[in-house]
């Protein structure tokens, strides 16, 4: 088995509920979709990075960790586009008592319920349609899979959390419709945490439309938070 990786490397993780925590991030290559505050553009292409098979992969990742890194990130890209190599080398890296970690557009539910005996923490990001993901026509299929990849890692009992991305030109109503939507299928207790993360250096949202949007998730999850991507405060990458 193949795997195509763009790069690996030692950081501080920035995002989500885990910021500030060292992670060993092994980013994979491709991705066929088009966000338009997509950070890891030159990690896109399917041909990216290097292909490497998954012994060599396992070695790379031998090589790369430091030593107490709290848990390693399969992150790209897009990890579920090679899903089969990516569960294998989550696999190796549970071997070694490392918690792993899923960073995906959860595009494809059965792809991610192959990944997810091997995943011990989910973020669970849901897209909204000004992210230009995908187009309006297929938008409402992949909110569909983001859903059933939530509903399969809480029950699996997961260290899940959620996270959406938010830009000046979110809007309320469908904003409210996705939380609702998503707390119609997951109920608070379940979720072990809800980030609204607004975008860095392109169509940033305001600080009134950012505390607006906290209104929405707050009557459903009281502990939602706001954090911006911390590590490019940092200049890490
Ligand atoms: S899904 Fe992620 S990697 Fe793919 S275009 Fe969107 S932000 Fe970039």
């Amino acid at each position: 088995m193949k795997i195509r990786l763009f790069e690996i490397f030692t950081s501080v993780e920035g995002e989500g509920i885990l910021y500030g925590t060292k992670t060993l991030f092994v980013r994979l290559a491709g991705c066929p979709f088009t966000c338009f505050y997509c950070d890891t553009k030159e990690s896109l292409p399917l041909d990216s990075g290097k292909e490497y098979n998954l012994q060599e992969a396992c070695q790379l990742i031998d090589s790369n960790l430091k030593k107490q890194t709290y848990k390693v990130n399969f992150t790209g890209g897009d990890p579920l586009i090679q899903h089969e190599a990516v569960a294998e080398l989550a696999k190796y890296v549970q071997g070694k008592k490392i918690p792993t970690y899923l960073e995906s557009s959860c595009f494809d539910s059965d792809r991610f319920n192959h990944v997810l005996p091997f995943i011990d923490i989910v973020k669970i990001e849901f897209k909204t349609k000004d992210s230009k993901f995908v187009d309006s026509k297929h938008y409402e299929k992949l909110i569909e899979n983001v859903m059933n990849c939530l509903k399969s890692s809480v029950s699996e009992r997961k260290t899940t959390y959620i996270k959406i991305v938010v830009s000046s030109k979110t809007e309320l109503s469908e904003f409210t419709n996705l939380v609702s939507s998503i707390f119609n299928s997951v109920s608070k207790h379940q979720i072990d945490g809800f980030i609204i993360q607004p975008t860095y250096g392109i169509a940033e949202p305001s600080l009134d439309l950012l505390l607006d949007l906290y209104d929405i998730v707050f009557p459903f999850y009281p502990d939602v938070k706001v954090v911006p991507q911390l590590h490019k405060f940092i200049g890490a990458p």
